[in-house]
């Protein structure tokens, strides 16, 4: 299916296809057939991460807490300020991430979690997913009360791996306020002028080596760009707009809402009892006049998302009612409870911000001493809040084969082990990817044949528990 969607790469040439090209022009600044250069005074690191946010910022702590990189010469290069939250702000962040089961898990492995608790977090214990275009709707919860996901800013997350890398100083160096400009790569071949490493070109004018490169610069990687790798994207008609919402009453706020308009989906996210984060993904057109309109209006225009019938229709109504009341003599156990969205009754003043949306893979997430990891490799909807899980899912693999490569004394740089963590997350990426695009493709339409096919997709999947239990598991990773 991968293939066939041109997002994986092609490696008929081996590794060394990417080569034959780079070693006469190489990233942004050149080739490497010019005079012989001393770098003698250039540093070289076993690991450089360039790309600070929280995706790279995960991952220098996650190498830096390795027993078998005890010793290793890793670097984060973040081109932005060091991100260290002292007090938290009253008021909360706009930019949230639904956190997986599975995140947390990574990144409790390497002591962020604590902070992350010890700071904000919201706990959500259920998922209520619902159609504007008729009565369908799936629950996802669980039975024993465990968690189901948690609600955190981003902020805090990135405060958490701040703090982390504070107290791996010896094992982790960083340089905040330091963009990469350029990488040159080794030739495939040794010759007595050339550097085995990737040379990396800082903006200050620094130059250094690395045996092994990891790309988390982002959905604009320069790392991907520079290495040649080839990135399948495209953008979706929709910007999301995200902003910090008040409830009418304080509840227990502990469901995650989304319901899907025909202009696409709108989702409240639980930050507190009183308090929910929105990510409302639209046209550009309604984003920009959601960013625009007065308080009020903008509250009255998120309630009515939510609670407004307008878009049903009698037919695709009776049809639902009929289907639902046949699986419920099927599936008698499989139906639960519909519970009503809360209310909004006020929204932050300066909260509301508008994101375009797009999705985009890179068809190699490998070279001989590259890695890309997070949105350098993926970036998908944020309606299924998967971007950055999938990010910390990249880092939990990578980890395992660095980490078993380190123990067995191979060079980290090697494409052997590269190569078995592309076939393992692009596998995982692709279906996920996969799955979201053809959720916002299923639903961004009101036409009476697709709304009774999804209508009766999300009934009998709402009945069908083992499904659902599947369907958790798969994204809580
Ligand atoms: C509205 C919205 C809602 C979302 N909600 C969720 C959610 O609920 N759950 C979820 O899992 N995901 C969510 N996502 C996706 C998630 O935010 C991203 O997947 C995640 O932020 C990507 O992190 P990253 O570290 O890979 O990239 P980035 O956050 O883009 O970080 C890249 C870093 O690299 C640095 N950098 C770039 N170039 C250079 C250079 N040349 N040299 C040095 N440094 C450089 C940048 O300064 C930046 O700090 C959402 C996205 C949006 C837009």
């Amino acid at each position: 299916m991968a293939a066939a969607m041109g997002l994986v790469s092609c490696r008929g040439f081996g590794p060394w296809k990417s080569f034959c090209f780079r070693s006469v022009c190489v990233g942004s600044l050149g080739w490497r057939g010019g005079p012989v250069r001393s770098r003698s005074s250039e540093a070289v690191y076993d690991v450089v991460v360039s790309g600070g946010g929280m995706v790279g910022s995960a991952m220098a702590v996650a190498l830096g807490n390795d027993a078998h990189l005890r010793g290793k010469k890793i670097l984060l290069l973040e081109a932005g300020p060091k991100k260290l939250t002292k007090q938290l702000p009253k008021s909360y962040s706009n930019r949230v991430s639904a956190i997986t089961p599975g995140s947390a898990t990574l990144l409790n492995s390497f002591g962020a979690w604590d902070h992350i608790r010890s700071m904000r977090i919201k706990p959500f214990r259920r998922m209520q997913v619902w159609d504007a275009c008729s009565e369908a709707m799936i629950i996802f919860d669980k039975d024993n009360l465990e968690d189901m996901g948690y609600i955190v800013e981003n902020d805090v997350i990135m405060s958490a791996l701040t703090k982390q890398l504070d107290a791996m100083s010896d094992q982790v160096e960083v340089f905040y306020r330091s963009r990469a400009l350029g990488y040159t790569w080794p030739l495939p071949y040794q010759t007595c002028d050339a550097s085995p490493w990737v040379e990396i070109d800082l903006a200050d004018g620094r130059k250094l080596q690395t045996k092994l490169l990891i790309g988390a610069d982002g959905q604009n990687s320069m790392v991907r760009k520079a290495a040649g790798i080839q990135n399948i994207q495209y953008q979706y008609d929709q910007s999301a707009v995200v902003a910090t919402l008040h409830l009418s009453e304080a509840t227990d706020n502990n469901v995650a809402w989304q319901r899907f308009l025909p202009s696409g989906p709108i989702a409240l996210l639980p930050l507190s009892d009183t308090v929910s984060s929105l990510v409302w993904s639209t046209s550009h057109e309604h984003a920009s006049q959601l960013q625009s309109m007065d308080e009020e209006s903008f509250v009255d225009s998120i309630n009515s998302a939510f609670w407004s019938n307008a878009n049903h229709s009698d037919f695709i109504d009776t049809a639902g009612t009929v289907f639902r009341s046949a699986l419920s003599l099927l599936m008698p156990a499989g139906s639960a409870a519909r519970q009503l969205p809360p209310s909004v009754a006020k929204v932050d003043p300066k909260s509301r911000a508008v994101f375009p949306l797009g999705l985009g893979h890179a068809t190699e997430y490998v070279q001989h001493r590259v890695a890309l990891i997070g949105d350098a490799a993926h970036r998908v909807h944020p309606l299924a809040g998967q971007g950055v899980n999938m990010g910390f899912g990249d880092i939990a693999c990578l980890m395992h084969h660095l980490s078993a490569a380190a123990f067995n004394g191979k060079d980290l740089g090697s494409l052997n082990h590269l190569l078995k963590y592309e076939q393992e997350q692009q596998r995982h990426n692709l279906s996920m990817m996969a799955a979201v695009d053809l959720l916002q493709r299923l639903y961004s339409t009101s036409a009476a044949p697709l709304v009774l096919l999804r209508t009766w997709g999300l009934q009998a999947t709402n009945a069908a528990t083992p499904v659902k239990e599947q369907i958790m598991a798969f994204a809580s990773k």
